[in-house]
């Protein structure tokens, strides 16, 4: 505290992403990151970048990148939004869409940015609980609301819904935006953008931070009707009118074209999630079913906090949330065969 800050400083509850350490010979398995590089190709465009054109300012509405991304997912580039990584995206979204006077409803167990975002913009938000299963019961969402945000798949169960499902909620609440995060989806999910065209009340939100390996760029992109964009883009011209470099928007126009590289690396992480997940079965764990790069997994007789600990002494992180019904649970992001491998052994060595 200090009596130089604004009032509601105090009150904010800032997002903590998982440690970024400096440990040699680390098994970093602790936020999501792709343990493949990115599209060579979207390296030499960044390298090509960098020259005496950065004097000047980028393209504000990044024309290039959205028309490759609009021609990704067969819909205009003026239905596609882009911006500093989704969480940005997610940010815009908060303020332009999400802020009515009946709440907000998201998953009790979620990504923890959208509680984050609520303090900061002052949104009301009621949290619905997820089954026992931890999944999603669109039937639970049957309630007054003024919005609804949900990942898809979620975050950190990892279980995702099938468009069907997005669908009978979108059908059911006609007035209200429902936005779907779908961060992870490129992992063996099913997208609903192609509902876009049908739904004027969805708007999809993606990064390529997981599926193109770029978390170290910053790109992200919401793809919906045009009301929403605009809403999307009124918001981000009155905060930053250029979120994203030349670089940026270089390399993230190349990787969302080579879709070459997308797919072989993509499928490379779910042929090692599924490998994890029937080694962790075998060793004990219950492993929630995931659709994602990372796995949410727990053990009978062991406590999740002795587990991150032990692999941790182990040089293995991994993420542990301290929060109610998952405080048992690791989320373990799938990392190289190898990585992989090192946490079985080091799991091996600790049970
Ligand atoms: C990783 C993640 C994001 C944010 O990604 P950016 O790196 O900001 O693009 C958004 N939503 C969920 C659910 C995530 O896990």
């Amino acid at each position: 505290m200090s009596r130089f800050w604004s009032p509601i400083v105090g009150t904010l509850k800032p997002y903590t992403a998982g440690e970024q350490p400096r440990i040699a010979n680390l098994v970093k398995l602790n936020t999501n990151e792709n343990p493949y590089g990115p599209s060579p190709k979207a390296i030499a465009a960044m390298q090509a970048a960098v020259a005496d054109t950065l004097r000047l300012y980028p393209d504000p509405s990044a024309l290039a990148l959205r028309e490759a991304i609009a021609r990704t997912y067969g819909v205009s580039p003026d239905e596609v939004f882009v911006g500093n990584g989704s969480d940005e995206v997610l940010a815009h979204a908060f303020v332009a869409l999400l802020k009515h006077e009946k709440p907000l409803l998201y998953p009790d167990v979620t990504y923890s940015f959208y509680p984050t975002y609520c303090r900061l913009f002052g949104i009301e938000a009621v949290d619905v609980p997820l089954n026992d299963d931890f999944g999603i019961d669109i039937g639970d969402y049957d309630r007054p609301c003024g919005a609804i945000i949900l990942p898809n798949p979620n975050a950190p169960t990892g279980i995702g819904l099938p468009l069907s499902a997005i669908e009978t909620l979108l059908a059911a609440h006609p007035e209200q935006p429902v936005v779907i995060d779908e961060a992870y989806i490129d992992f063996g999910g099913e997208s609903v953008i192609p509902l876009t065209r049908k739904y004027d009340n969805l708007l999809v939100i993606h990064t390529l931070s997981k599926s193109r390996s770029l978390a170290g760029l910053r790109v992200g992109y919401a793809i919906g009707q045009r009301p929403l964009i605009d809403a999307l883009e009124r918001v981000k011209d009155s905060f930053n009118s250029y979120p994203l470099d030349r670089i940026a928007q270089a390399g993230a126009t190349a990787a969302i074209e080579d879709t070459a590289w997308f797919d072989e690396t993509r499928h490379a992480v779910i042929a090692s999630r599924d490998r994890v997940s029937g080694a962790l079965r075998q060793r004990g764990f219950e492993v929630l079913p995931s659709q994602a790069n990372f796995v949410f997994a727990r053990h009978p007789d062991h406590s999740g906090e002795a587990l991150a600990k032990g692999l941790r002494e182990r040089a293995v992180l991994v993420r542990r949330f301290a929060e109610p019904r998952i405080s048992d649970f690791l989320r373990i992001s799938i990392g190289t065969p190898e990585q992989c491998d090192a946490l079985i052994a080091a799991l091996e060595d600790i049970l």
